[in-house]
Formats: structure tokens, C-alpha cells, sequence
């Protein structure tokens, strides 16, 4: 991925996904304050939620998005995903969606679609052919529940072909910085065994970011199609928010996809 950068508001972006509108926000450029300084996307997190919707609106600026249809998952470490109807445009921004939805779908033009993340990670998914996109969140409750492919699932079952999705994995913490405790390691151990490992002292360390990416190939995305950000948003905390690093005070990073 590439950076993107307009002012001090900067994005990655993927290759990709040329000509298509999207971008994974970053930590400056924003108007927040303190441990959200700068550019924090999060409603919920303690901050003026006013100084996080003008970020918001501030990145779908940047991105040249449709502020009007901005829709945000609800994030609450479910599996749920929903595919967008037209009454759903706004939820989670300027409307409830009323129950936790950690990845949406949209077929529909102009709406653009945002998921949050700042450790956990924020996925964005894109079928040219069939012109769906989506944005799905996955901590390692919603990646247990493999919700990366479930939002595939939801996808072909609309018509996309899981050959002609591509992926793109946004920053999130690396498996440097990621040390979970022994029953989720062992979540993942069997399944994912070259995204564990197992240390001395019985907890674990694991790389979210390749489970996910084995999700989307289980569930028939091609290598080719998805770009893995290697970044890890812990050891590069000046640029990114991460909730570990700034023990649990931070904002929340964006990822924003629209279709035109
Ligand atoms: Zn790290």
C-alpha cells in the first residue's frame, strides 16, 4: 500500500483498487484532541463526538466521497453482516442500527461505507465485476467467528464471485505487538498454525492480519487480489492509533469504501 496525502490528512491506499475510492485513514490532519489527537473517527470513545464526526467528514473530503450516505458498522465484536437497503443509509453515523453489525455490504452507488479499527482489523472488500463493496471489522472475537468470510459469503450470495474480490487488509497490530492470553492463542492454533506462536510464559502471540488473509483465501479470494498491509499499528503508534499502545486511550482509524 501507498500513501496518499493531502494537507496533513493522509491515507493508505491500494494499488489495487486504482480508480476505485477508498483509503484507510491515519492518525493526523484531524481536530481532535489529546489522546485523540488528531484525525480520530470513533463516536463512541470519549471524545467530542462532534470534533469525531468533523474528521469523518473531513476524510470523506479527502477521499472526494458522498458525505450526504455515509453508513458505519456498529462495531460490537459480533459476526453480524448486513447488505445494505436503502433505509439503512446513514446507520451508525447519523441513525442506530440498533444491534451490533461489525461488516456491511453495499451494492448501491454513492454510499460510501466505513469501518473503525485502531489494533483490531479493519478489511475492505471490492468486486468490480458485480460492483458490490464492503467494510468489515475483525478483533480476534469477530476472526474466531471468521466474519472476513462470512462478508465474502454474503457477497457471492448477491451475486459476486469470490475469484473476482479483492481484499485489502488495513493497518492494524502486528504479531510483533499482539500477545493474547493462552485460551485465545488456542483458538487459533489448530487452524492457524503459522499465525501463533506459543511463548514461555504460556501466552501467545498472533498475527491477525494472516489469519484474516487465510480466511478470505479459504473462502476463494485469489493471492493475488488481496493486499495484506504489513504495517503494525502498536510499533508505528505515531501514525496510527493503537488501543494496546495507548493503553486503551486512542482514537480509531478509519477504513472508507465507495462505489461511483
Ligand atoms: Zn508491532
Amino acid at each position: 500500500m501507498e500513501i496518499l496525502k493531502k494537507g496533513e490528512v493522509s491515507f493508505l491506499v491500494s494499488k489495487k483498487l486504482k480508480g476505485v475510492k477508498h483509503g484507510f485513514s491515519m492518525r493526523h490532519g484531524g481536530v481532535s484532541k489529546g489522546d485523540f489527537n488528531a484525525l480520530n473517527v470513533g463516536l463512541r470513545r470519549g471524545d467530542n463526538p462532534f470534533d469525531a464526526m468533523r474528521n469523518i467528514e473531513i476524510c470523506l473530503d479527502v477521499l472526494k466521497m458522498n458525505k450526504e450516505n455515509i453508513t458505519l458498522t456498529y462495531q460490537l465484536h459480533t459476526d453480524n453482516v448486513r447488505f445494505l437497503e436503502g433505509e439503512d443509509i446513514g446507520k451508525g453515523f447519523i441513525r442506530e442500527w440498533g444491534e451490533g453489525v461489525d461488516a456491511v455490504v453495499t451494492d448501491m452507488p454513492q454510499v460510501p461505507v466505513m469501518c473503525y479499527s485502531a489494533d483490531c482489523v479493519p478489511t475492505l472488500l471490492y468486486d468490480g465485476k458485480r460492483k458490490m463493496a464492503g467494510a468489515v471489522h475483525g478483533g480476534w472475537r469477530g476472526t474466531k467467528e471468521n466474519i472476513a468470510a462470512k462478508t465474502v459469503e454474503m457477497m457471492k450470495s448477491k451475486g459476486c464471485d469470490a475469484k473476482n474480490i479483492v481484499a485489502l487488509i488495513g493497518p492494524a497490530i502486528g504479531m510483533c505487538c499482539y500477545e493474547v492470553s493462552l485460551d485465545v492463542g488456542e483458538c487459533f492454533e489448530r487452524d492457524y498454525p503459522e499465525m501463533v506462536k506459543r511463548m514461555p510464559n504460556d501466552k501467545y502471540m498472533i498475527d491477525l492480519k494472516g489469519i484474516t488473509k487465510a480466511q478470505l483465501i479459504n473462502a476463494g479470494l485469489c493471492d493475488e487480489n488481496i493486499d495484506n498491509c504489513m504495517i503494525c499499528t502498536a510499533c508505528e503508534n505515531e501514525s496510527f492509533f493503537s488501543h494496546r499502545r495507548q493503553k486503551g486511550r486512542s482514537g480509531l482509524l478509519g477504513g472508507f469504501i465507495q462505489l461511483d
